[in-house]
């Protein structure tokens, strides 16, 4: 296939095709969407538009930050991502296995943390506030990270 985005092939061998995820989602492939849901995909990290438009043009896939940001939003509509917001750029990441997060509260890096090893902590919280997280995952930590902490 001719004019493919360079981080297709990230999406084929091991994330869900990031055009068919478009197209369930009523949205039209255009080459910002691909790159930005097979770069989300991919690296399932949570990136904010400065990080994510760093992260393409390194790839080769540059995306000029404006589209970066407009499909950013389409895509948080739609559910394909979700915007994580702290003290600093709210960050983008793709919508997968439940996941709650980390905040740094000085750089703004977020990290995902599996449902799976929270469920205790989701069951306690619950028992003693009545408050249930939902099922996507809504823990927020806010604390400092590895790399600030010094
Ligand atoms: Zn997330
Ligand atoms: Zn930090």
């Amino acid at each position: 296939m001719s004019g493919k985005p360079q981080l297709a092939h990230h999406d084929q061998a091991t994330q869900p095709d990031a055009r068919a995820l478009l197209r369930r989602h009523g949205l039209r492939c255009t080459p910002g969407r691909l790159h930005v849901l097979s770069l989300l995909s991919a690296t399932e990290l949570h990136l904010s538009i400065a990080e994510a438009c760093d992260r393409l043009t390194r790839l080769g896939g540059y995306v000029h930050p404006t589209t970066v940001y407009r499909t950013l939003e389409v895509l948080t509509a739609t559910g394909l991502t979700h915007a994580v917001h702290g003290p600093r750029a709210t960050r983008y990441g793709i919508t997968g296995a439940p996941h709650h997060h980390t905040v740094c509260q000085r750089c703004g890096h977020v990290a995902a943390l599996a449902s799976t090893h929270l469920t205790e902590a989701v069951d306690r919280i619950e028992e003693l506030t009545g408050l249930r997280p939902d099922a996507s995952g809504s823990l927020l930590v806010y604390g400092r990270c590895a790399g600030c902490d010094d």
